[in-house]
């Protein structure tokens, strides 16, 4: 069995995109808006500002009250998706409820999508075609592939279909050829899907909801989901009880969640080519 290392592919490739950036001497941008005070989201937008500061891009940080009008959020993403030297732009989620994020998110130039949920960067995805494609999703697969785990042709259950990672993971699996199988909150034999799982993708945020029973032999385990329970974070599997029945099996915290910040600088670099050539 081999624990994923989420944090050494993450050191990895934000040690590539720097390297790129220098050879290039490329002059990045990003502008993260915050609207509200939600306190993990000042933890996540520090995240990437300091990966930022790491690779050598610029991040602009937008800290609005959180009694800011729908119609500013816009007109600022306007005013950012208006000015050149801007490559990518991120509304952090969730913003208040007066403000519907969907609707603002995707005012949000294509190009400068760097979070990768707008329109033409779904049907992208879904066409095969893939572009900006969302972090978790995309920092999932790059885990399979820097563990060189095969997809063609395996069996992908995932557990989860939630707008940010079980939806649009659903194509980035079937783009590489594997057949997949989605279980949600009405599934009804869950348990028994789990076990005929090649690699089982649990995205749900439930701990202990997957256990010994629900694993097969020799089966991947790739666990997004993150809860907190005494203080600690966890996944949504039973880690120590499953982790012997797995050949390769990403920890929480550890395993995913350094991936996405990593797959933000990415797709920075791919916002950057797309602007010049897409
Ligand atoms: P979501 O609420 O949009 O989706 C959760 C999904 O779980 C739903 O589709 C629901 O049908 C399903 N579900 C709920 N209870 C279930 C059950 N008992 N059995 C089977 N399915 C069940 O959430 P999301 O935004 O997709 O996030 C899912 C989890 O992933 C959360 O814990 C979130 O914190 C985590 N997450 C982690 C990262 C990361 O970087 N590691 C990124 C995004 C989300």
């Amino acid at each position: 069995m081999t624990i994923i290392d989420g944090k050494k592919i993450k050191d990895k490739i934000l040690g590539e995109v720097k390297d790129k950036i220098e050879k290039k001497n490329l002059e990045l941008k990003l502008a993260i808006i915050l609207v509200g005070d939600n306190d993990a989201s000042k933890i996540y937008v520090s995240n990437k500002e300091k990966a930022c500061e790491y690779v050598g891009i610029k991040c602009d940080k937008y800290l609005l009250d959180s009694s800011t009008s729908q119609e500013d959020v816009i007109n600022l993403i306007d005013k950012l998706n208006n000015d050149d030297e801007v490559t990518g732009i991120i509304l952090q989620s969730p913003v208040p409820s007066h403000i519907d994020f969907d609707k603002c998110a995707g005012t949000i130039k294509y190009y400068k999508d760097v979070d990768g949920f707008t329109r033409d960067n779904i049907y992208n995805l879904y066409m095969n075609k893939e572009g900006l494609v969302p972090c978790t999703v995309k920092g999932i697969i790059r885990l399979l592939d820097e563990y060189k785990i095969e997809i063609e042709g395996k069996h992908v259950v995932i557990i989860g279909r939630g707008n940010i990672v079980g939806k649009p993971l659903i194509h980035a699996m079937m783009n590489r050829n594997a057949t997949v199988t989605v279980c949600h909150s009405k599934t009804k034999n869950l348990e028994e899907l789990c076990r005929t799982a090649d690699i089982l993708v649990s995205a749900v945020g439930r701990p202990n909801l997957i256990t010994k029973e629900m694993i097969k032999e020799g089966a991947v385990v790739i666990d997004v989901g993150i809860s907190r329970v005494d203080n600690k974070v966890v996944g949504d599997t039973s880690f120590d009880e499953i982790k012997d029945k797995c050949t390769f099996i990403t920890p929480v915290p550890g395993g995913v969640g350094p991936m996405t910040v990593a797959m933000i600088m990415e797709n920075l670099l791919t916002a950057e080519d797309l602007k010049n050539n897409g």
